[in-house]
């Protein structure tokens, strides 16, 4: 029986190790039959990264830094032929300032994470844009913290929101084309992004007591939820952001309090 994305090519950024979400979801399409370009951001991360690529269809590994748009030329010089689709991510802030409170952001840092973790999206789209086949599909990830206040995440709430309003105008300025552009708002997951921020590991526990499904999110989980949005089968969705988190979101009280 064929995979459901046999002869798709595409480009996954966001991987620095195999706790990454990137990883989880470029596993899960390369099982349903996809191939993708892996980035890495720096020398140590590639030697995570080179090995990785050699468990998954992987048609080559490049360095990339979203916040030089040197770096991201050569990505797209770097890719031969077309792409189907694009998973974004990639987020950073300050670790001081993901914890205490928000008023604290400094000019420098708001900027700075605006800029890796929001603007590199539309940049890299309009970037790839040319080697992308109609039809095709993008996604960047996402957090809750975006229209909620949650505690430590601060700044990267108010890049998330950035992130999330993009996907939408994106949807539009790319659906001339049939082109897709979503987001997976995913639960938290105990990466190297997640980890900096403050008390992660109670918030960790916290999401997994008060959600309805309560278990810890997998790689697979989210992996699986990209297949969706990476083919066909999402092809009337976009601008969408889809909660894969155990269902948190969608509770307003916690049970322990009653
Ligand atoms: P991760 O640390 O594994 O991945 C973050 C990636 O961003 C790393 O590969 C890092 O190299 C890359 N990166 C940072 N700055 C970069 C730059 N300038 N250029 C290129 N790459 C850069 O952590 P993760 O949790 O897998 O994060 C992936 C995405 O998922 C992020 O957008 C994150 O905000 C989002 N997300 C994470 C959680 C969570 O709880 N971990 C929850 C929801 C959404």
């Amino acid at each position: 029986m064929s995979k459901i994305l046999e002869g798709k090519k595409g480009l996954v950024v966001g991987i620095a190790n195999d706790h990454s979400i990137a990883w989880g979801i470029a596993k899960t399409l390369s099982d349903e039959g996809a191939s993708m370009y892996l980035t890495y951001q720096n020398d140590s991360i590639k030697k995570r990264v080179e090995p990785l690529s050699e468990k998954i269809n992987c048609l080559g590994i490049m360095p990339c830094d979203v916040s030089e748009t040197s770096s991201l030329e050569n990505v797209c010089n770097g890719i031969k032929g077309n792409i189907d689709f694009f998973v974004h991510a990639v987020a950073y802030s300050d670790k001081n300032e993901l914890s205490g409170k928000y008023l604290n952001t400094t000019r420098e840092n708001f900027l700075k994470t605006l800029h890796i973790s929001a603007y590199s999206l539309t940049e890299m789209v309009r970037m790839l844009s040319p080697k992308m086949n109609d039809g095709a599909s993008i996604m960047a990830l996402t957090y809750y913290g975006s229209t909620r206040y949650m505690q430590s995440y601060n700044v990267m709430g108010v890049a998330k929101a950035a992130l999330e309003t993009s996907i939408k105008y994106l949807a539009v300025d790319m659906g001339e084309r049939g082109i897709r552009v979503n987001a997976i708002s995913a639960g938290p997951m105990r990466t190297l992004a997640g980890a900096v921020i403050n008390k992660s590991r109670k918030i960790y526990n916290y999401t997994i007591e008060n959600s309805p499904i309560k278990k810890p999110l997998s790689l697979e989980d989210i992996g699986k939820s990209s297949v969706y949005l990476m083919s066909d089968l999402s092809k009337g969705v976009t601008g969408e952001i889809l909660y894969v988190d155990n269902g948190y979101n969608n509770v307003g009280m916690s049970v322990q309090e009653l």
